[in-house]
């Protein structure tokens, strides 16, 4: 029997690589639902190429233009109770969460809570509500299998019945990033990068606000607390190393001094194909990493100068309690306040830094709490970038 399967954020990158992935295996995977925000054109293809039973879009606009072009069978669904119910439909059996930043939180939640198999790209909502979200995990039973590049290799790293902190001779976890477009730039410069730039990412093709976050180095932040949650470890026992190929996608240290990792191409249908087929493993469609092509590896440690944003992070899972909320929501208004040309590249930094600085935290203790906090970390954000504009 096939495996139902649901695509939060279809429509995105990682949602492009899932079906690509999906699709070569017609007879092992079937396409339940398909989400995306706005982009009709992109869900029309993904539609009439693998017929889900329904597709879910952001507003009632994009629903009524969606339903008038594809297949009469595929019911159109529009709005947030829509993507819960795609992501805990008693049908379905593997979700992959990929929609981008706190919108995702929801929906992932729920096919946790569901006791899905959930391959878990949205970092965010892990980020956002750790605790909460690895409760319903045990809770529930579901099976939680990470699809973020380092995770995964991590993951692929550990014995396989790991089950925490300094269980089975696992000393260190050690998260490879490649530093990203401006890993070199001067940093007088830094100031007037624009987007375009903070997009072009030297190795991977991702969604912009990954790919800007991966320019500040907040998305290793973010994985640095994702890695927490997942692998039940300190922060301080999380390293991050500059690795610039990314060649080599994350590593395990254990007590004996020996050091394990994963290599392979920069192509996320690798950790996709692990994830859709552990414990076994299926082709991806990526062809093998050569060695010789490859020919080396390089590692430096991260600039604190050139990346704050990984030092606030560390602050806010450090600080625990709701201080990695409030990091996550003030870095996703000072994204999109950057895309839209409103404020500078280092001003994202700034902008985080200021709304850390003035946190009061207190423990989340259920998801009103987490929204709660998300909505006051996105006012103090907005609020300090009126101050910036009227600089
Ligand atoms: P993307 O921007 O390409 O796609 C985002 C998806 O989310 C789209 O389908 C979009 O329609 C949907 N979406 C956006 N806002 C929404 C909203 N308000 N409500 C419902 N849906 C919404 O992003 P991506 O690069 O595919 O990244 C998706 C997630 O995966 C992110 O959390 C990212 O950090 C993580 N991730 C991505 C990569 C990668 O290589 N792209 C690697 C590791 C982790
Ligand atoms: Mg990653």
């Amino acid at each position: 029997m096939s495996a139902k399967i649901t695509i939060l954020g279809a429509s995105g990158s990682i949602g492009e690589s899932t079906l690509d992935v999906v699709g070569r295996y017609p007879e092992r995977f079937r396409v339940f639902a398909l989400t995306g925000h706005s982009r009709i054109d992109v869900l029309t293809r993904q539609c009439q190429r693998h017929m889900p039973e329904y597709v879910v879009v952001g507003s009632q606009a994009a629903a009524v233009e969606l339903k008038a072009i594809i297949d009469p069978g595929i019911k159109v669904l529009w709005g947030e109770q829509a993507l819960v119910d795609a992501a805990s439909d008693a049908d379905v059996d593997i979700v992959m969460a990929a929609i981008v930043g706190a919108a995702g939180l929801l929906p992932t939640l729920a096919a946790a809570r569901a006791g899905k198999r959930v391959l878990l790209a949205n970092k965010e909502a892990l980020v956002m509500a750790g605790r909460l979200f690895m409760d319903a995990v045990s809770v529930s039973g579901a099976t939680l299998l990470p699809i973020d590049s380092e995770h995964n290799a991590v993951f692929q790293c550990l014995p396989p019945d790991y089950s925490g902190l300094d269980h089975k001779g696992v000393s260190r976890i050690i998260l490879s990033a490649s530093g990203g477009p401006f890993r070199t730039t001067p940093l007088a410069s830094l100031a007037q990068v624009t987007p375009a730039q903070a997009c072009a990412h030297p190795n991977w093709s991702m969604g912009q606000k990954i790919s800007v976050d991966s320019a500040t180095m907040m998305n290793k932040g973010l994985e640095v607390i994702e890695a927490c949650w997942l692998f039940n470890i300190a922060p301080s026992k999380v390293d991050v190393v500059i690795h610039p190929q990314s060649i080599i996608h994350s590593l395990v240290s254990y007590v004996d001094g020996s050091i394990l990792a994963q290599l392979g191409n920069p192509d996320m249908r690798i950790p996709i194909a692990h994830a859709l087929a552990w414990p076994d493993r299926m082709a991806s469609g990526v062809e093998p990493l050569d060695l010789v092509a490859t020919a080396r590896l390089d590692f430096e440690s991260p600039d604190e100068q050139r990346f704050p944003c990984l030092a606030l992070a560390r602050q806010a899972a450090t600080s625990a309690q709701d201080f990695p909320v409030a990091l996550n929501a003030a870095n996703e208004v000072a994204v999109a306040a950057f895309l839209a040309g409103r404020i500078g590249f280092t001003e994202i930094a700034t902008t985080v830094a200021r709304v850390l600085d003035d946190w009061q935290g207190s423990e989340p203790g259920d998801l009103l709490s987490v929204q709660q906090a998300d909505k006051r970390a996105r006012d103090m954000a907005m609020a300090c970038l009126e101050v910036t504009a009227q600089c």
